[in-house]
């Protein structure tokens, strides 16, 4: 447990700045996920803390402690901070139970440390077994153990579960989870991945070219984007074009309540944010409610997504929580309503960049589906 804080943290290789200025503060025994697309950063960054790379700018403190800073760096193996890689990498002529006691001095290791670990990661039992006898989730639940045997007060997870298909993989993150509240780490887990960042840690850091965009409880990050492209990168969004009125907000879908991104209300051209979510399905003809025409449907078992075209031509996209019940085909008329506020920005002339649609598509998307 030792709370993290890295401070203007700066890394170049070549001509690419890969950290361009990071600051981000884990609390003692939470759970951080740094949340950001292939080439952000990520890697670089867990590789600083763990001292395999030398920021050329900026500093990293555990419990106030400098562990890196330009041309002092204390070497990797006296941070006492464990590394989960992307792939397990375990020993291959070690048993689970050698793999896992590796690391430990013998009092810890006649403590039952290793056991015990491999009980929290949910793999009692397994102590004999070798590494190409396991499954790649189970191998993946002997990395962590063995990262987390000595108790290491920061722990660092690079996309652990990467590997792993989705229905595991989510198995495998609530145990890994559990097993980092129990020993009260303090974790920075990396990812791609916005249902697994949002879905598992206390907070999360969205990165951007080397830099924290914006940080926060995963629920404010989904409700409250401070730019479009966060908007659109933890989650999916529908933009409206927008006219203020006072504390409502003119748009194709009707009237809609805002609250600025930003503090103050933008000037000029502006766009209203909503999840699928807010946009619900209403009876044919019923008061307050916009025509549209139902362009795709995507099934997603727990849910489904609608895209939708307004009759003015705008699109816009609704979740639909009983999909067996309402099953609108493409093609159908359908009336909509809003729920909620949303929240204005002003119109850059750009979409927020979100995941790849077709381009005269409404976006749309899985809120729970795992991104490849
Ligand atoms: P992420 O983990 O978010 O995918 P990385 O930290 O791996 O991102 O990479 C950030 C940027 O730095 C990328 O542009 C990448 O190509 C570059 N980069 C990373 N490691 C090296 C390296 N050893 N040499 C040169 N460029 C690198
Ligand atoms: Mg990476």
């Amino acid at each position: 447990m030792a709370e993290l804080r890295i401070a203007d943290v700066r890394k170049a290789y070549g001509r690419v700045q890969a950290l361009d200025g990071v600051n981000l503060t884990v609390r003692s025994g939470t759970l951080v996920a740094v949340l950001g697309p292939s080439g952000s950063g990520k890697t670089t960054l867990l590789r600083c803390i763990a001292g395999f790379e030398a920021p050329d700018e900026g500093d990293i403190r555990v419990d106030g402690r400098r562990v890196a800073i330009r041309g002092a760096a204390v070497p990797p193996e006296r941070r006492r901070i464990a590394v989960v890689p992307q792939e397990g990498a375990l020993f291959p002529h070690l048993s689970v139970l050698g793999n896992v006691a590796y690391g430990l001095d013998r009092a810890t290791r006649r403590g039952g440390r290793a056991d015990a670990v491999l009980d929290l990661v949910g793999l009692a039992g397994f102590q004999d077994r070798m590494p190409h006898h396991l499954s790649g989730g189970q191998q993946q639940r002997v990395a962590v153990a063995r990262a987390l045997a000595p108790r290491p007060p920061v722990v660092l997870l690079d996309e652990p579960f990467n590997a792993l298909d989705a229905a595991l993989r989510a198995e495998v993150r609530r145990d890994v989870w559990h097993a980092l509240r129990a020993d009260n780490a303090t974790a920075v887990l990396v990812t791609h991945d916005q249902a697994e960042a949002l879905s598992t840690a206390d907070e999360v850091a969205v990165m951007r070219d080397g830099r924290i965009v914006q940080s926060g409880p995963p629920e404010r990050l989904y409700h409250a984007p401070t730019s479009p492209w966060v908007a659109g990168f933890v989650g999916d969004a529908v933009w409206l074009p927008a006219v203020l009125d006072g504390n409502r907000a003119r748009t194709p879908l009707g009237a809609v309540p805002v609250t600025p991104a930003e503090g103050s209300l933008p000037t000029g051209p502006m766009r209203v944010l909503l999840r699928p979510e807010q946009i619900a399905l209403a009876p044919p003809g019923a008061p307050d409610t916009v025509t549209a025409t139902v362009v795709r449907r995507d099934f997603y078992g727990h849910d489904a997504v609608l895209a939708l075209r307004l009759r003015d031509g705008t699109p816009v996209a609704a979740r639909i929580f009983d999909p067996a019940s309402v099953p609108p085909a493409v093609g159908d008329e359908v009336a909509l309503r809003v729920h909620g506020t949303g929240r204005v920005f002003a119109h850059s002339g750009r979409r927020g960049p979100t995941r790849p649609s077709a381009p005269d598509e409404p976006h749309c998307g899985p809120t729970h589906g795992t991104s490849p």
